[in-house]
């Protein structure tokens, strides 16, 4: 072997040991299994929970929806935006998170995304009898799926193999300078279905929304709706909307 790899074996090691050590007895298997296929083994189970969804960031959006399923916005509340100071989110691309808003936190123990209880190591479930975990705010999961929801394209790889490669809009095959496309537009989102209720306002922003396009099918599509909003804005401007028009003209 050579110095690199012996010297990288050695690493390995070193992070299984630490990680069988501070395994406990019960544990996902599939992200043990991961974990330990690893060329560089994650040294701490909470790492190789990480890791894992890191690696399934399609499982993690599927999860953290369905998490967020379980419950129900705060009464009264609606989606709106606002500043940093309000924990409001300042843009209708940022995918609405009611319990992330300063005035519902839930406080330690609660995932900020879906407010379903944080387990040890950021777990979804209490597979450790120990309750929910007091220093955590986030499931592992939900961190995951909230970097995808915010920025799906840099998943363009899995999602073109979701798609096995073809074209969304035309089915032709996918070029390699396609793009990863939000099927009905987040500004429609905002515009046309900010009723919708939270938790189900989400789907706008997972898997069941995207889509990867080729670059010339998508610039077209962009056309078409950036048309639709300037008339949108145009019309909100002769009324007294007039903060709404502004949010759309501005992102
Ligand atoms: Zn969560």
């Amino acid at each position: 072997m050579s110095g690199w790899q012996e010297l990288k074996a050695e690493r390995n090691r070193r992070s299984l040991v630490r990680l069988t050590r501070a395994l406990p007895l019960l544990f996902p298997r599939a992200v043990l299994t991961r974990a330990l296929a690893r060329p560089f083994a994650p040294p701490t189970p909470r790492l190789a929970i990480e890791s894992y969804w890191g690696a399934h960031p399609i499982r993690a959006d599927r999860l953290a929806r369905a998490l967020a399923a379980r419950s129900q916005a705060p009464d009264g509340w609606r989606w709106r935006l606002g500043d940093r100071r309000s924990g409001l989110p300042f843009t209708f691309r940022t995918p609405p998170a009611p319990f992330r808003e300063h005035a519902h936190a839930l406080g330690p123990g609660f995932c900020c995304v879906c407010s379903q209880p944080v387990y040890r190591f950021g777990w979804h479930i209490d597979l450790w009898g120990t309750g929910p975990n007091q220093n955590a705010v986030w499931h592992s999961a939900c961190v995951v799926a909230w970097q995808f929801w915010n920025a799906p394209s840099s998943q363009i790889q899995l999602l073109r193999r979701l798609q096995s490669r073809r074209c969304a809009q035309s089915g032709g095959r996918l070029w390699r300078s396609a793009e990863v496309d939000h099927r009905v537009p987040l500004f429609r989102v905002w515009s046309e279905h900010r009723d919708t209720p939270w938790p189900l306002l989400l789907d706008f922003w997972g898997l069941p929304n995207l889509q990867v396009i080729n670059r010339d099918i998508h610039a077209a599509k962009c056309a078409t709706e950036a048309r639709d909003r300037a008339s949108r804005a145009l019309s909100l401007l002769q009324t007294p909307n007039r903060a709404e028009a502004r949010a759309l003209q501005d992102d």
